[in-house]
């Protein structure tokens, strides 16, 4: 058994452990992240293969100007520079027709009202709603769906899956399964302001920011250090067993991990009340993903004179119906709702990602490149002709892939799906049948991406504060 105890012990280095890990111990609390990989930043990792460097799956930072971002960079003093692309994203409909998110809500209303003139007051009336809404406010469409939010304002279908369609990818549900607050937060912390790209290139300089910052707040880091179990002793949170064996004490406990595998493995089905359980077993993850990487030839920047290659995200609708589409994507190679692309010109790149489920190693074994090369053939017949002429480099990786390294449940890109019943709920952020024990993340129910970890790390950093000045 170890002698040192500390005051906060955290599962998991994402954004959520190291914001929540950086306000504790700017604070003063003595805190120790434990990191099972070899490297922080969770899904906010970067990777290099031949000379170019990857983000390995999140690569926008959002809700900079509007959301608690800018707070959170301000309140850490993170000596890091951000530069928006604007638009953050271009959307091709089936038609092949294009509308944009800009910086400027006036242009993108404008866009989207040329392209459905039957609806021009609405699509006014429904951003200006989307721009002012507050937690508050947003609050009461908790228990109902985007569609219906959708419908309240438009008549017109294509409109509302043209709407709908990148919400699809940065939620991974359809309209008529995601949650109104949900989608409502997703466009103003994404879309409305979105495309926020750290000037070094690569996302893994948000994270080493955040490691940098920790450090320098005295926190300690341990990287490759899978913890095991979560020590609770009558009911309560008291250290954890690292899988070396260790013992490591401390008066608080966050994890920032997967809840599956939290409640289940760490904690044991035996420390939760048969409710909870139940509760847990009926909850559905987000989908999976499958993601194409590829080093591209210098010329490629020149051969296409083209406003993909800026940096937005472009989302490739492939059907009108994405609802349809959802639900018939069973055996078909690629996602028939469509893929995104986003392109960066510093590290002469590409990575493009479609929803994909989740299914065993030995399928992907079989079919991964299978797929790579009809996925590239894709963007190639959709966006750049002689794509292929330009690739050095190409890989893929899978729902497998993003399980391996994260753990995450079934390789869930958002968490919990953000279907109305399955947000803010209590029991995955700060459980009362266990004392002193708290999850961050996107698997808390309370935020998903960048900007909505961020949040739940911060706010659950001042609730720990808080306990603390109360128990003095
Ligand atoms: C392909 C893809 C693209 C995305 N793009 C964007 C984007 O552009 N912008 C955006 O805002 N969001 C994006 N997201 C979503 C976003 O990345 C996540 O919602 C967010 O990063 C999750 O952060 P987190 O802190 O909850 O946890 P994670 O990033 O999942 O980190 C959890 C950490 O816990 C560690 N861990 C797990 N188990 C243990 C254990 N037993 N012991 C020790 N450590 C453990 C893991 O190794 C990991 O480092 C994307 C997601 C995916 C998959």
């Amino acid at each position: 058994m170890s002698n040192s105890a500390y005051d906060a012990i955290i599962i998991g280095a994402g954004i959520g452990g190291l914001v929540c890990g950086c306000y504790l111990a700017k604070a003063g609390m003595k805190v120790l992240i434990c990191e099972q990989h070899n490297k922080p930043g969770g899904y906010c990792t970067s990777f290099k293969r031949q000379g170019f460097t990857f983000d390995a799956a999140a690569h926008a930072i959002g809700g900079y100007c509007k959301g608690y971002i800018k707070k959170i960079f301000q309140d850490l003093d993170l000596d890091i520079k951000l530069q928006k692309i604007d638009p953050s994203d271009i959307i091709i409909l089936p038609d092949k027709r294009q509308v944009a998110f800009w910086s400027s809500l006036e242009r993108t209303i404008i866009e989207f009202q040329s392209l459905f003139s039957d609806e021009v007051e609405n699509i006014k009336k429904f951003f200006d709603f989307l721009a002012s809404s507050n937690t508050n406010t947003l609050i009461s469409l908790r228990n109902k769906t985007f569609l219906t939010l959708l419908n309240s304002y438009f008549k017109n279908d294509d409109l509302k899956n043209v709407i709908s369609f990148p919400l699809l990818g940065n939620s991974s549900l359809p309209p008529s399964q995601l949650s109104a607050f949900m989608g409502v937060k997703i466009f103003q912390e994404f879309l409305l302001d979105g495309g926020y790209y750290t000037q070094a290139g690569f996302i893994q300089n948000f994270t080493d920011h955040l490691v940098k910052k920790f450090h320098h707040f005295k926190g300690e880091l341990r990287l490759s250090t899978k913890v095991k179990q979560i020590k609770i002793i009558k009911g309560v949170a008291a250290g954890v067993i690292l899988e070396n064996g260790e013992y490591l004490i401390a008066k608080h406990i966050i994890s920032n991990c997967d809840a599956t595998q939290t409640f289940l493995k760490l904690i044991s089905s035996k420390n939760l009340p048969e409710t909870f359980f139940y509760k847990l077993k009926k909850m559905v993850p987000s989908s999976s993903g499958f993601m194409a990487y590829v080093g591209l030839k210098e010329d490629f920047f020149t051969s296409y004179n083209s406003k993909f290659l800026q940096g937005s995200n472009i989302w490739v609708m492939r059907q009108k119906n994405i609802e349809e589409a959802y639900k018939n994507f069973k055996n078909q190679l690629i996602n028939p709702c469509g893929y995104v692309v986003h392109i960066s010109k510093k590290n002469k790149t590409l990575f493009a990602f479609m929803n994909y489920p989740y299914r065993k190693k030995i399928y992907w074994k079989k079919n991964k490149y299978n797929i790579l090369s009809v996925f590239l053939k894709e963007i190639e017949q959709d966006l750049f002709p002689n794509f292929a002429d330009y690739i050095v480099y190409k890989d893929a990786a899978t729902p497998h892939t993003l399980k391996r390294f994260t753990s995450n449940y079934k390789g869930a890109t958002f968490g919990w799906a953000s279907s109305p019943s399955q947000l803010i709920d209590p029991d995955f952020h700060r459980p009362n049948f266990i004392q002193n024990f708290y999850l961050v993340g996107h698997w808390s129910t309370y935020g998903i991406g960048i900007p909505g970890v961020a949040y739940v790390a911060y706010a659950t950093a001042h609730l720990i504060l808080r306990r603390r000045v109360n128990d003095r």
